[in-house]
């Protein structure tokens, strides 16, 4: 990234981070993903369980492999090889994990956190339940509006995911939202978090570089 565009992305992260401060969000903001990662390691201290909420970024922190190596319980119902009643299990005991981490479909520049769910398991566990919830933004994630927000998760971030997870909606073959009717749509809970919810320990991990979808 040249100098010029990585001020931008610096002061739009600062913008949104002071944003989030106001609307009593705890809020770090880290150089980049190495220090993101060491950040959510310290936020994990005391935890016994950790859950995941299933995001591209947290697997390019390396922090599935990071919890397990400290010796925590993590909390995956995406693992390989499980059936559905097992993924239903491991998300009801999401929602009362020491630490939940997740990311965000985005973060607005004046402070909100805007997710798109299929299931809720992630909605849910932001809202209340864990003992200590992180969600980590990457530069990518800050947009100026909870309109901007939504479309971009149609258009840049429901796509991809949805091909990833094997669904089969018509987003997935053609890279383009249609608002479909498909029984595998997975943009069905939309979820703004205006203000921290009021009993949820919640802070936000912007990284001054693209993270996930
Ligand atoms: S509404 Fe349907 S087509 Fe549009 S992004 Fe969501 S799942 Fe894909």
């Amino acid at each position: 990234m040249n100098e010029h565009a990585r001020w931008q992305m610096e002061r739009r992260l600062e913008a949104a981070a002071g944003a989030l401060e106001e609307n009593g969000f705890a809020v770090w903001v880290c150089r980049d993903r190495r220090e993101a990662a060491e950040r959510i390691v310290a936020e994990a201290e005391g935890a016994r369980t950790v859950g995941f909420g299933g995001s591209v970024s947290l697997v390019e922190l390396g922090l599935p492999d990071r919890m397990a190596s400290l010796g925590k319980e993590c909390l995956i119902h995406g693992a390989p090889g499980l059936s559905l009643d097992e993924r239903v299990e491991i998300m009801r005991r999401q929602l009362t994990c020491d630490l939940f981490l997740c990311g965000a479909n985005a973060v607005t520049l004046d402070g909100r956190i805007v997710n798109v769910d299929a299931t809720g398991n992630r909605v849910g566990a932001l809202a209340f339940g864990p003992r200590k919830v992180r969600v980590v933004a990457g530069a990518n994630k800050v947009v100026g509006s909870v309109d901007e927000a939504l479309a971009r998760v149609r258009a840049w971030a429901a796509p991809p995911n949805a091909r990833r997870l094997g669904f089969r909606t018509p987003c997935a073959e053609t890279g383009r939202c249609v608002d479909c009717r498909s029984p595998d749509r997975i943009c069905r809970i939309v979820q703004v978090l205006e203000r921290r919810p009021r009993l949820t320990d919640l802070g936000v991990i912007l990284v001054a570089e693209p993270l996930g979808l």
